[in-house]
């Protein structure tokens, strides 16, 4: 039995990473899928920092429809620092004969050694990565993890959807209204709520 996790910031949630979540649903496929919206992402800078129960909220428009998924809250309510390492221990004790799939970006795959208890992460999940561009080279990071920890890791060769949460809040900042990479329901709530300085 597969089951996903999927963390991230989501702010907002884009098709970038709906395409994640649909095609590691259908193709792997999985029985379960959780989102996992994080806290405070050790790794980054919160430049537009928007509160865990609005993102939490948009990854719920965004996610809902999809058959198998849910959006879990366990990150923003252990506060703190999000580590990776605690959250997949999290669903190894809740599905001790799933195998954990964790859905990354090639960006993501790239620094995995800098994460905390990397190796653990590598012990309790399979890594499942998806290519930010087109060209991305993710075969030599994918070689070394695995040569080097016996990282278990499945590349996933899906239509590569060039976008980010950074451009997105750039472009609604500017009053653009990018239906093509936000759900709709997802802009609504961002344009209600007042989210990235959109709205004047
Ligand atoms: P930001 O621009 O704010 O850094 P982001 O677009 O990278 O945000 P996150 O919520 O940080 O979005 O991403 C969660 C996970 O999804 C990460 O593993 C990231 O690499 C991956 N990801 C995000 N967007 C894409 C995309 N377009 N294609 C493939 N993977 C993506």
């Amino acid at each position: 039995m597969k089951i996903g996790i999927f963390g991230g910031t989501f702010n907002p949630p884009h098709f970038g990473h709906i395409n994640m979540a649909r095609t590691a649903l259908c193709a792997l496929p999985l029985e379960r899928l959780f989102v996992v919206p994080t806290a405070v992402p050790p790794h980054k800078q919160m430049t537009d920092a928007v509160d865990g129960e609005l993102r939490l909220e948009m990854a719920r428009i965004a996610f809902g429809a999809l058959p198998r998924c849910e959006v879990s809250d366990v990150e923003l309510r252990r506060r703190g620092k999000s580590y990776t390492v605690d959250t997949l221990r999290h669903f190894a004790a809740v599905f001790p004969q799933g195998e954990l799939c964790f859905l990354l970006g090639g960006d993501m795959l790239r620094t995995m050694e800098q994460w905390r208890e990397f190796e653990e992460i590598l012990r309790l999940a399979t890594l499942v990565a998806f290519r930010r561009e087109t060209d991305e080279p993710l075969e030599q990071a994918a070689d070394h993890l695995a040569g080097r920890y016996g990282a278990r890791i499945r590349l996933i060769e899906a239509p590569v959807i060039e976008v980010s949460s950074t451009q997105l809040r750039e472009k609604i900042r500017n009053g653009e209204r990018p239906t093509e990479f936000v759900p709709q329901g997802v802009l609504d709530f961002v344009i209600q709520n007042n989210l990235y300085g959109g709205v004047r």
